[in-house]
């Protein structure tokens, strides 16, 4: 998906609050935002004051929604650059089509990752002839220094691993939980689980205790370690948990995500994640004047056009 919706100022990791080494209950709000030309989502990350929970640095949270015929997702070829996008459908299809010749379905339990690197373009799309239902969350991953140059690749993870316990189903969707490791392949240290219940529910995660922590409720209510969570919140956890006590009173489903913090500053602008403003506006000229990217072919939707970053005053990195 893209963020096309507002005149981003660039949000630079450290702008909110610092890595916490210690477990914490910091309870955010998401905001609303709109992708494509009417998709509304809450926005989790980059938020206030988190901005980051290891190298996740975006998550939306889109549905569950009925559509029309023609709504949907319908996000048009826009570019990235830097970052890896993560995309976790539940409920409904999307067609993704990029730069690279990639023209792939994603369905309920599967994953569609898109490296990056030094640039791609794709475009996410619903079936335009039928009315639908969507509901996933797609979130976005930045690479380190060493990595966020190379070459750009698509990854569909067609199965992702199951575990049922103590009436939960979770999902394996980044790293390894309960002994089963999952196939995207990530160039940090990341965790992702979806937790779903059909009824009530109560059970123990064990965690990484040098990650840092963040759940999200996407359905339902639910308890993470004593917090009382619904959508459109964002928990972070801190560090230094090695479990975490997940509840529900009913059917509910929580997305945990974690990794090791992430430990470089990075600047998010529209679509990219770089260092510096020159590389930003390097990459917005790029992609405006038809270079770098690529072409995407398979929708008639029009290509986004990136946002003018000559007026921007752009803060440097920290650090
Ligand atoms: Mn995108």
């Amino acid at each position: 998906m893209s963020r096309h919706d507002e005149q981003s100022q660039p949000s630079d990791s450290h702008d909110g609050a610092d890595c916490i080494s210690k477990p914490v209950l910091e309870l955010s709000q998401a905001r609303t935002s709109i992708v494509g030309e009417a998709l509304s989502v809450r926005r989790a990350l980059p938020g206030k004051p988190r901005r980051m929970v290891g190298a996740w640095c975006f998550l939306d949270h889109a549905g569950p929604m009925d559509y029309e015929i023609g709504g949907g997702v319908t996000v048009g070829p826009h570019p990235h650059i830097g970052l890896q996008t993560f995309t976790w459908m539940i409920e409904g299809e999307v067609h993704h089509h990029d730069s690279l010749g990639n023209h792939q379905w994603i369905r309920p339990g599967q994953v569609n990752l898109m490296t990056a690197g030094h640039g791609i373009s794709h475009a996410e799309v619903s079936p335009m002839d039928r009315p639908g239902r969507v509901h996933a969350a797609q979130l976005w991953i930045a690479l380190p220094d060493s990595e966020r140059h190379r070459a750009p690749s698509f990854q569909h993870c067609p199965v992702m691993p199951r575990i049922e316990r103590d009436g939960f189903v979770f999902t394996v969707l980044v790293g390894e939980a309960f002994g089963h490791t999952a196939a995207p392949e990530v160039f940090t240290p990341l965790v992702g689980m979806d937790v779903t219940s059909k009824a009530a529910a109560r059970a123990k995660v064990p965690l990484r205790p040098d990650f840092e922590h963040a759940a999200m409720c996407l359905e339902g209510e639910a308890d993470v370690a004593g917090q009382h969570i619904v959508p459109g919140e964002l928990l972070y956890l801190g560090t230094g948990r090695d479990e975490i006590d997940i509840s529900s009173d009913d059917a509910a489903r929580v997305l945990l995500i974690g990794g090791a913090p992430f430990g470089e500053d990075i600047l998010l602008w529209w679509n990219f994640v770089a260092r510096t403003q020159e590389e930003l506006a390097e990459a917005t000229e790029d992609w405006n004047a038809g270079r770098r990217f690529g072409e995407v072919s398979g929708t008639d939707l029009p290509h986004l056009i990136a946002p003018d970053i000559s007026g921007l005053r752009l803060r440097a990195p920290q650090g």
